[in-house]
């Protein structure tokens, strides 16, 4: 069993089954999640028959790692391979007071919306938990690490990196203080596998973080989103892009299933029970397809009584799009138009636009390239 695998029941289930009490699970959950240990041998606490039999029977695989790339303004991505020629990224984007990791849940994407690239690349297969936490897992161990192995080389003893190099983190916490599913992939279409990583997010005795760090982004999956209410309700945040069904059912295809109407029911249910008051809204800012100040209007209509935020993403243009980004003054106009009736909206930042990481630009193609992956590698990084 990769212990990565597993959710905070699903360790404690598995303790349970060689007669190990529930507080072993919880142990180990923080060698794995806090102390971010890459194998049994480094869990000093643990009964060593314990680490003898977790070490015989179980292990810890993190991403095996294709590329780690670092942008002019400090957004770094990972590029992780996951078979079969396939690879999915993770972003890791630091601002002042906070420092954010944009996670994929999917190899490709089933949901085929017209502006995504990895909508175009079609989908391949839904990530596994590890695959997942994985991700958050190795930005923190990477992040954490002042030299970091070059892909390629073997590991090492990482240390610490001095803690003004985040000023936002406090002294053992991790770097990665927020979590967006707003990478590859629709979360909502791979729950099975999302929400026991979101479990492993939240607990307490894993990474911590609150209901209002943990952000997921759906293209509109209905039922799915009752789901989540349900059993993992964290921030919601609904890629929008259109103010009615003739032009989201172009854009969004799920929109012909999902309809707007349905679609705001079920933020108004997800409402009932989310950590956050309101939904975000994101809506991509496509040049003459829905930047129209009737089009603002529009928006403002449709979600009347519906507690929100909107958030404008320029355009991130990418190989073979028939798309262009909305001019600058155009987003501001629509923004305005927007704030002047009521609505919080900011326009997002583009980050990481010169290694590809920003919205929409995450493609995990990576046949017929020559990689030299890092070896599942052991290093410990203090906590
Ligand atoms: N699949 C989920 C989350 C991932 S995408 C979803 O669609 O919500 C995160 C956001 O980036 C979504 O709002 C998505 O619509 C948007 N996006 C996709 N392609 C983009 C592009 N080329 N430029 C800007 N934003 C894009
Ligand atoms: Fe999938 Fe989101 Fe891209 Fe749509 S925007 S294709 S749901 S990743």
């Amino acid at each position: 069993m990769n212990l990565l695998d597993l959710d905070p029941q699903g360790l404690e289930r598995h303790f349970a089954a060689r007669g190990e009490k529930p507080f072993r699970a919880r142990q180990v959950s923080r060698w794995l999640h806090q102390h971010l240990a890459g194998d049994v041998a480094s869990m000093t606490d643990l009964a060593k028959s314990l680490r003898a039999s977790l070490a015989a029977h179980d292990s810890i695989e993190g991403p095996t790692v294709l590329r780690d790339t670092t942008a002019s303004d400090g957004t770094r991505k990972w590029l992780f391979d996951v078979g079969d020629g396939n690879a999915v990224e993770a972003v890791f984007i630091p601002e002042d007071d906070r420092g954010t990791l944009c996670v994929s849940s999917q190899a490709g994407c089933a949901m085929d919306c017209r502006f995504c690239s990895t909508g175009a690349q079609g989908f391949n297969r839904n990530l596994g938990v590890a695959e997942i936490v994985g991700q958050l897992w190795h930005a923190n161990r990477a992040l954490l690490s002042d030299t970091p192995p070059a892909p390629g080389s073997p590991g090492g003893v990482a240390e610490p990196r001095p803690a003004s190099a985040w000023p936002w983190v406090e002294a053992g916490r991790a770097p990665v203080t927020n979590v967006v599913m707003m990478g590859m992939g629709e979360p909502l279409a791979n729950l099975d596998r999302v929400i026991p990583a979101l479990r492993l997010f939240l607990d307490d005795h894993a990474y911590g973080l609150s209901r209002r760090r943990v952000t997921v982004s759906t293209s509109g999956l209905v039922p799915q989103m009752d789901r989540l209410a349900a059993e993992c309700p964290v921030a919601l945040a609904v890629s929008l892009h259109a103010p009615d069904d003739a032009l989201r059912d172009h854009l969004v295809p799920i929109n012909r299933k999902h309809p707007l109407a349905e679609l705001l029911a079920a933020c108004r249910r997800y409402l009932e029970v989310a950590p956050r008051d309101f939904v975000t809204f994101e809506y991509v800012m496509l040049d003459g397809v829905n930047d129209a100040p009737a089009q603002a209007d529009a928006l403002v209509a449709l979600v009347r009584e519906l507690p929100c935020k909107f958030n404008l993403i320029p355009f991130n243009p990418f190989r073979g799009t028939g798309f262009r980004v909305s001019p600058r003054e155009r987003i501001v106009a629509f923004q305005r138009r927007l704030m002047d009736a009521g609505l919080v909206t900011t326009i997002r930042r583009t980050r990481g636009d010169d290694i590809d990481a920003a919205c929409g630009q995450l493609a995990g193609r990576v046949k017929n390239r020559v990689i030299r992956p890092l070896a599942t590698r052991s290093f410990a990084v203090r906590p």
